[in-house]
C-alpha cells in the first residue's frame, strides 16, 4: 500500500478518459441529493463525456427518490429504489452489481467528500492502480467517542484477522472494473464492504482528503448501527475471538486445578474446615460470566451461519428509474 503525494489541484493529463459510472448509496437525503447530483454531474463531464451516476435509495422514508428523479433530467442518473432500508453496505453491492463503467467510484450523497479528490483517483487509475481510495486526514467532524472507538476497533481487526485495513479508509474509492467483478463474485451475505476491498486484492493505493461538513441532513449512522457494523466485521473477517475463549477457559480451568491442590494439601495438613464460601461463590459466578460470554461469542458466528444458509438475497429492488429492459440481480 502507498499513498499518493500529488496535489489533487493538478489536472488530469492522461490521454486514456475511462467511463465512470459514479455510485452514490442515499438513505434519507431528500434536502441535499438535488444540489448534489447537479455538482457532481457537472465535475464529472470535466473528466469525460462518458460517465453515468446510479442513486441506490436504501428505503429512504423522505422523498430522497422523488428528488432524485426530479434532478435527473438531462442528466445521465438513474435511481434504484430498495424496497426497505437494508443498510449502506447493501445499498452499495446494489449499485455495484448495475455499474457499467471501466471504473467505479462510490461516492457519499452529503458532500462530505470532495469532487477534486475524484481526479486524483483517476490520474492513480491512469498511472495502473486498480483500486484507489480516499484516506481521510481530518476526523473533527466526528464526535470524539466514534473517533476513538472506530481507531480502535480497526486496530483489533488488524491484529486479529489477515486484512489490514487503514482506519481512515472509507466507501470513498474508485474501483477498476476487475475489482468491481471480483467484488461480485463474492457470495456471502455478511457483506463489510472494508473488508471485502482489502480481501480481494488488486493494485491499491491511498489519496488523502479532508473530510468536510455535511450541507444537509444528518449522519445515519448511531452507535448501535456501528457497533452491528463492528460485530459483522469482526466475526466475517476473524476467528480469533472463539480462539481467545479457548485461552480463557484453559486458564481459568489451570487456575482451578492449582486451587484444588491447594485445598488438598491444605486439609491434609489442617485438616477440614467449614469456611470458604466465599471463595466458592466467586469462583462460581465468575465461572457463570465467562460462559455466559464464551456463548455469546458463539452465538454471533453461528447467527452469521444461519445468515448465510437462508442464502437470502442483500438487498430486494423495488424500483428502477431509467434502466432498460435490464433484469433485476440482486
Ligand atoms: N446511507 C445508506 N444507508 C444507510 C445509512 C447511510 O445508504 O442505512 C448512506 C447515506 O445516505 C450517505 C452515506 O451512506 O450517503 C454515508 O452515510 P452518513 O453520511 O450518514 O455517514 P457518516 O458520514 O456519518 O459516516
Ligand atoms: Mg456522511
Amino acid at each position: 500500500m502507498q499513498t499518493s503525494t500529488e496535489s489533487a489541484t493538478t489536472t488530469i493529463t492522461g490521454t486514456v478518459r475511462p467511463s465512470i459510472t459514479c455510485v452514490v448509496p442515499a438513505f434519507n437525503e431528500a434536502d441535499g441529493i438535488a444540489s448534489f447530483l447537479n455538482g457532481l454531474c457537472a465535475h464529472l463531464a470535466g473528466i469525460t463525456e462518458h460517465y453515468d451516476v446510479i442513486v441506490v435509495d436504501d428505503g429512504s422514508s423522505d422523498s430522497t427518490g422523488l428528488e432524485v428523479i426530479a434532478a435527473s433530467g438531462g442528466l445521465p442518473v438513474r435511481l434504484l429504489s430498495l424496497s426497505r432500508n437494508f443498510g449502506k453496505e447493501a445499498a452499495i453491492s446494489a449499485g455495484l452489481d448495475q455499474a457499467g463503467g471501466e471504473v467505479v467510484v462510490i461516492i457519499d450523497a452529503d458532500f462530505q467528500q470532495p469532487f477534486a479528490t475524484i481526479d486524483e483517483f483517476i490520474r492513480q487509475w491512469q498511472q495502473g492502480y486498480d483500486m484507489v481510495y480516499g484516506l481521510r486526514t481530518n476526523r473533527d467532524t466526528d464526535p470524539p467517542i466514534r473517533r476513538f472507538l472506530s481507531r480502535n476497533f480497526y486496530r483489533l481487526l488488524s491484529r486479529w484477522s489477515s486484512v489490514d485495513i487503514p482506519a481512515d479508509a472509507g466507501d470513498f474509492r474508485l474501483l477498476d472494473r476487475r475489482v468491481v467483478t471480483a467484488l461480485k463474485d463474492l457470495p456471502e451475505r455478511s457483506r463489510f464492504m472494508k473488508g471485502l476491498y482489502n480481501w480481494v486484492g488488486f493494485r491499491s493505493v491511498a489519496v488523502p482528503f479532508v473530510y468536510g461538513e455535511r450541507h444537509a441532513g444528518k449522519s445515519k449512522f448511531n452507535f448501535s448501527r456501528l457497533f452491528d457494523l463492528a460485530m459483522t466485521g469482526l466475526t466475517s473477517f476473524s476467528a480469533y475471538p472463539l480462539r481467545l475463549w479457548l485461552g480463557a477457559g484453559a486458564l481459568v480451568s489451570s487456575g482451578s486445578l492449582g486451587y484444588a491442590g491447594f485445598i488438598i494439601i491444605r486439609t491434609m495438613r489442617h485438616g477440614s474446615s467449614v469456611p470458604g464460601w466465599a471463595s466458592l461463590a466467586v469462583a462460581v459466578t465468575f465461572l457463570g460470566g465467562v460462559q455466559l460470554l464464551s456463548i455469546g461469542i458463539l452465538g454471533e458466528y453461528v447467527g452469521r451461519i444461519f445468515t448465510e444458509v437462508k442464502g437470502r438475497p442483500n438487498y430486494v429492488i423495488a424500483e428502477r428509474h431509467g434502466f432498460s429492459g435490464e433484469k433485476d440481480k440482486s
